[in-house]
């Protein structure tokens, strides 16, 4: 009989040896990856050893919106399987994805109607910007094939979803990269020029976009690669700056691509992110919460507006976006359903609305006695808290320190899960997360900072 420590070990060589991971190289690296899940439940995941660790990232990448262990999601998922596990897309239409896109399609803003599923958020980003060529293409643009995108956004790892992503690892490591692909500055309140209100800050923010299309030439440019609500580093932009961006868009016949892969299907405490600007993009990109993190599915939603223009007689017939072997996966719709039934039956947008604003509020509180919270912002449950060395002049913390890195660290010592990207430290927990459990939240984040610090 093996030992638990003796499996343990196996596991972590044969994981080295066998499993590549997330951006892990080397073998001592690999091997001081995190420990070894084995089991999940509500907010509550178990390691190897018995430590039950609080999940305030929804499974780490904000995937779990409904928790961990839900039989109701099981239920759904196992008896599509045994009803009809998959039959492709190009042959049959399916039940379950007809039913899933009608149902995204009623919660979605504005004319947003028709998905185009695949199996995660950077093939949605990918087929987003394929529709958008076919979009141009099919109004005799053929020449509108640009997209612009933002500094620290994140958008995936395919060629498109790295060649729209700022990371310097893959600007590196996977050159050369797509072309056509043009950065902008990221929307940053916090760190606007000082002086400025934030309602001049995003009107400027806006302005170098259009700059931007001007240098560009807008005959060039087919789209804008955007979240409503910039995940890594919880960028909540000023009220005017969507509004502008749309206006923009409208001017240039340039199509605004709202990837909420991350903050989509209830997480800000309304359906999509867009909502809290009353703006509505003319594609969104879904994936992680939409499944419930059960199964992978992803979907590129496109406004009733752009698909008459794909599918107008008189057009070039080009219109197309590739489809995969796993389009609109019937079992990963049925999950789909489960998901979309549990956050209507449950109120769970509002659970998200009330809960988060109560945790945004404990924090803020608790920030102004601290002296390097420097801010803190988000909705519903994406929340970040910016570290600074310097709150008066917001100076960061030298970047080697390493002080997010360090936060995230002394949570999991803590058996508390949360994550930073450079110093600003995030908490995205499932939609279902309860009073008590965001309390528990609020004792675990800021315990790691002051641990930390
Ligand atoms: N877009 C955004 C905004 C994301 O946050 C992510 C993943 O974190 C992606 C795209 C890529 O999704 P995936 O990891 O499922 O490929």
């Amino acid at each position: 009989e093996e030992t638990t420590d003796e499996r343990k070990h196996r596991l972590v060589e044969d994981s080295v040896r066998y499993v590549w991971r997330h951006g892990v190289s080397t073998d001592s690296t690999r091997r001081a990856q995190g420990p070894i899940a084995v089991r999940a439940s509500g907010v509550q995941v178990e390691d190897i050893d018995g430590n039950v660790y609080l999940d305030a990232l929804a499974g780490g990448s904000a995937a779990a919106t409904l928790g961990h262990g839900r039989e109701d999601v099981a239920d759904r998922v196992a008896s599509q399987i045994r009803t009809m596990q998959w039959v492709s897309l190009r042959t049959f239409i399916n039940e379950p994805s007809i039913e899933l896109a009608k149902r995204i399609a009623e919660v979605a803003p504005g004319d947003l109607t028709t998905s185009f599923f695949v199996c995660d958020g950077s093939e949605a980003v990918e087929s987003a910007t394929q529709l958008v060529k076919s979009y141009h293409r099919q109004r005799g643009n053929p020449g509108k094939t640009k997209f612009l995108y933002r500094k620290t956004g994140y958008h995936g790892t395919t060629l498109v979803g790295a060649s729209a992503s700022s990371s310097s690892e893959f600007r590196t490591w996977f050159a050369p990269l797509a072309p056509g692909f043009v950065e902008l500055d990221a929307c940053y309140t916090y760190r606007r020029p000082s002086g400025m209100t934030e309602e001049e800050y995003g009107e400027a923010c806006a302005q170098a976009i259009e700059d931007e299309i001007l240098r560009q030439g807008p005959e060039t440019v087919a789209g804008i690669l955007a979240e409503a609500i910039p995940a890594a580093l919880v960028l909540t932009p000023p009220p005017n700056y969507l509004r502008r961006l749309r206006e923009i868009c409208d001017k240039y016949d340039i199509l605004w691509i709202d990837d909420e892969v991350f903050i989509g299907v209830g997480r800000t405490g309304t359906y999509f992110g867009s909502e809290h600007y009353g703006v509505v993009p003319d594609v969104i990109t879904v994936s992680k919460g939409i499944t419930g993190g059960y199964v992978p599915l992803g979907a590129a939603i496109a406004s009733q507006r752009v698909m008459d223009v794909l599918i107008a007689d008189g057009g070039t017939g080009q219109a197309k976006v590739s489809g995969h072997t796993y389009s609109a996966h019937p079992v990963a719709c049925a999950a789909g359903l489960a998901v979309l039934d549990a956050i209507r039956d449950e109120k769970l947008v509002d659970n998200v609305r009330d809960q988060g604003e109560w945790l945004l509020a404990q924090l803020r509180a608790w920030g102004r006695t601290n002296p390097h919270v420097g801010d803190v912002r988000g909705k519903g449950f994406l929340i970040g808290i910016e570290l600074v060395r310097d709150k008066e002049t917001r100076e960061p913390f030298p970047a080697e320190w390493g002080v997010g890195g360090k936060v995230s660290k002394a949570g999991m010592r803590n058996l508390f899960m949360c994550r930073a990207t450079g110093d600003v430290v995030t908490l995205f927990p499932a939609l279902v997360a309860t009073h008590d459990d965001v309390r528990a939240m609020f004792d675990g984040v800021t315990k790691a900072i002051e641990e930390a610090l």
